[in-house]
């Protein structure tokens, strides 16, 4: 009798069958364990939490002081049932983790969103504000493929945030502010800690500085930043770096920034025609995603001979690890953080396909 898998897809989750636990449910269950806190993948309604220790903050942050909530260390071990589980770092925000699950002398890592550079094992290259993704050695691994076709390829961090710096000094000295949108938990954060904050002053939305707090009790260094009303003389806002949820564009509250300079940071802005459907001034590409060489070197990491593939680009991803002679299927999740912005750049994608060069400048 073959053995049985260690994650199998359920109406209500990615269920663990000898563990009796579910990984990032998405409907309420009495035992989840979260691979993050975005909100498709943390969900409110579970009888109990276990989390890797640093997602705490962020986890309480969003789903509620009072959850019933165990943190575990990354690489501390725990018995459930005859199942050993195990969090290791994913690298995609702070606290994300790969499940690591040992039954029988088999093991399983199902790895939520993470986060690796494609090219290279420099350590620049790392997120800053969180562990840098582990490989963990499994028979069989568990993979997102947000960003899994070719196109996607993320250049070196250092020079899209000398990007990024680029533009900012010269709004700066035109006396216009930079507004930069980008998601309020993961790349704002990573914004802050990119950026060189010595150009000017740093403004955040709202949404943002609750995040900013949490990183910085769990110890990730990030420059100062105001909220725009504790910002008296308003002469400096027109020096600043303003970071901001995608929610603002067009808003009563971007309008007081004035004749500011726009801009869109997601790995989505790869594609010209997010960037043009998004009509902001620039399109920072800047995910918090592996790209396509960065999903294929975790996934040889893992030495994996079995791999199932999870939102994103499955088709595409199954074929590949196919080809590469081995044993992959999908799982159908309701994940995707993203969704809307892959539908809008899938519409895109496939414009700039049909589309004669010429007519697309
Ligand atoms: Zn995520
Ligand atoms: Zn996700």
């Amino acid at each position: 009798m073959p053995a049985q898998d260690l994650v199998i897809a359920r109406p209500e989750g990615l269920y663990c069958p000898p563990g009796d636990f579910y990984i990032d449910p998405w409907q309420p269950v009495d035992r989840a364990v979260i691979t993050h806190a975005h909100a498709d993948h943390a969900r409110r309604g579970n009888t109990a939490y276990l989390a890797a220790a640093p997602a705490e903050g962020v986890l309480r942050a969003r789903l509620g002081e009072d959850i019933r909530l165990q943190a575990l260390p990354y690489g501390e071990t725990i018995d459930h049932f005859g199942v050993r589980v195990s969090l290791h770092p994913a690298g995609h925000v702070l606290g994300s983790a790969q499940v690591r699950l040992e039954h029988e002398g088999r093991v399983w890592v199902a790895s939520g969103d993470y986060y690796v550079a494609g090219a290279t094992d420099d350590p620049r290259e790392d997120n800053a504000t969180c562990a840098p993704f582990e490989p963990v050695r499994c028979d069989c691994f568990i993979t997102e493929s947000t960003f899994g076709l070719p196109i996607y390829r993320w250049a070196p961090q250092r020079e899209l945030f000398a990007d990024i710096d680029r533009w900012w000094s010269a709004n700066a000295a035109a006396g216009r502010a930079s507004l930069l949108m980008g998601y309020s938990f993961g790349k704002a954060q990573r914004i802050l800690a990119g950026v060189d904050p010595s150009i000017g002053p740093i403004v955040v939305h709202g949404a943002v500085e609750p995040l900013n707090r949490a990183y910085r009790a769990a110890g990730v260094a990030l420059p100062p930043t105001r909220l725009v009303t504790e910002v008296n003389d308003k002469s400096e806002l027109r020096r600043a770096l303003v970071i901001a949820p995608p929610s603002v564009q067009n808003s009563t509250w971007a309008r007081r920034f004035g004749d500011a300079s726009d801009a869109f940071a997601s790995g989505w802005m790869q594609l010209r025609g997010a960037r043009r459907r998004r009509a902001v001034d620039r399109g920072f590409v800047l995910s918090d995603h592996a790209d396509w060489p960065g999903l294929q070197r975790a996934i040889g990491a893992t030495g994996a001979q079995r791999v199932i593939v999870t939102h994103g680009y499955e088709s595409v991803m199954v074929r590949w690890l196919t080809e590469q002679g081995l044993e992959a299927g999908a799982f159908s999740t309701e994940y995707g953080d993203e969704k809307e912005e892959r539908e809008e750049a899938q519409t895109a994608l496939v414009a700039e396909q049909t589309i004669a060069p010429a007519s697309d400048p």
